[in-house]
């Protein structure tokens, strides 16, 4: 085989045994496998990469930095792809951000729900928006504070933002359930219909605990 047969192959067993995964789960749960929304991570990933993905069918693709979205995604996008922002974003980005990508989840201050707010409105877009917490409470990760998720739910729908869903990402080398389970709760509790948690270490029990969005990348395309 050559280069590009070889990682079509590889792509789409990669992505069929990802895929398998999220079905065996779904049943042990008791839910539909369709309701789970597989999230490729390609960051950090040339578009040579992505493109085997992309034909072996999957749609939905998270990046972490504007930037670097802005430069691979605007040749590689199809009709059907889904482009979700994973990482935390700038305000003065917001507007690149809401013109880029069908998703943002890293709406986690004050500050980025106003310049979210005003690129909607001067663009005419609606993206799907998530609120990111900071699980579990740690000095270096992006997200809100827990106690402080109402106040920005509130500021967002002030603001005229439908935020949909609740964004995590637990502490590295711990047990992410317990993570999980207080995220959706929490997500619950805000009256948030999404949840998007689980990465390649830990999407099976962040879909056990009710993941609706998955974000997966080295699974998918191999160490970065
Ligand atoms: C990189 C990244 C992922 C994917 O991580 P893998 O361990 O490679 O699956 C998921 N979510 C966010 C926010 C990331 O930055």
């Amino acid at each position: 085989m050559n280069d590009a047969n070889e990682a079509a192959a590889r792509a789409a067993a990669r992505l069929a045994a990802v895929t398998e995964v999220i079905a065996r789960t779904a049943k042990l749960a008791g839910r539909q496998a369709s309701e789970i929304e597989l999230i490729a991570v390609s960051k950090t990933m040339p578009p040579e990469s992505i493109q085997p993905l992309i034909d072996a069918g999957q749609a939905s693709f998270g990046e972490n930095r504007v930037q670097e979205a802005a430069g691979k995604w605007p040749a590689l996008r199809t009709p059907a792809t889904r482009l979700h922002l994973v990482g935390q974003l700038q305000s003065n980005k917001a507007r690149e951000a809401v013109e880029l990508f069908d998703a943002i989840h890293s709406v986690d201050r004050a500050s980025l729900v106003e310049a979210l707010a005003r690129a909607q409105a001067a663009t005419g877009l609606r993206r799907q928006l998530f609120a990111q917490v900071n699980i579990g409470a740690e000095d270096q990760k992006g997200g809100c504070a827990i106690a402080d998720l109402p106040a920005l739910l509130r500021q967002a729908a002030d603001a005229g933002l439908a935020v949909e869903g609740l964004m995590c990402v637990p502490p590295a080398d711990t047990e992410a359930a317990p993570f999980f389970a207080l995220a959706a709760r929490l997500a619950r509790d805000n009256g948030l219909t999404r949840l998007s948690m689980g990465m390649s270490a830990d999407y099976e029990t962040a879909i056990m605990l009710g993941a609706t969005q998955i974000r997966v990348g080295t699974a998918l395309f191999g160490a970065r």
